[in-house]
This record gives structure tokens, sequence and C-alpha cells, in this order.
């Protein structure tokens, strides 16, 4: 239920493509970082993960890569 509840959430605030900025969401995905506070300063609260939630356009879905580039992105954009 709470995960349904963070991707309804992120549904409504996820309008463009995180890698071409395209607005046409086809997949809504989640990233969830081995150590939140390498990705984003300060520390979650105690028994919670922090969740990235980006979205991609069908094109960008189709990416082989596409994984490892949200994941440059988003490293490149945090520090
Ligand atoms: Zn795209």
């Amino acid at each position: 239920m709470k995960a349904q509840k963070a991707y309804k959430l992120a549904r409504d605030n996820v309008k463009c493509c995180y890698l071409c900025g395209k607005e046409e969401i086809k997949v809504l995905g989640c990233c969830v970082p081995d150590d939140p506070t390498k990705w984003i300063s300060g520390k979650p609260a105690p028994g919670k993960t922090r969740t990235f939630w980006y979205g991609l356009c069908e094109e960008c879905f189709k990416l082989p890569d596409k994984a490892e580039l949200v994941e440059k992105k988003i490293e490149s954009e945090l520090n």
C-alpha cells in the first residue's frame, strides 16, 4: 500500500522524461541508492530509505544502458 502511494505521488510529480526532457512518460522508474547519503545530503529518518523516482519516455526506455545513464545523471546533479 505504501509503495502504491509513493508511486501515485511520483506519477503526479514526474512529468518529463528524465533523460531527454520530453513531456511523455512511458515508464516510471524507481532508484534506491545503496547509500542514501551518497546521493542526498542529510540522513533519511531511521528505518526509512530514500528512493528516487524518475520518468522515461518510450525512446529513452529502449536504451540498453538507460539505468547507467540515469544513475550518472542523478550523481552529477547531486554532486
Ligand atoms: Zn526521453
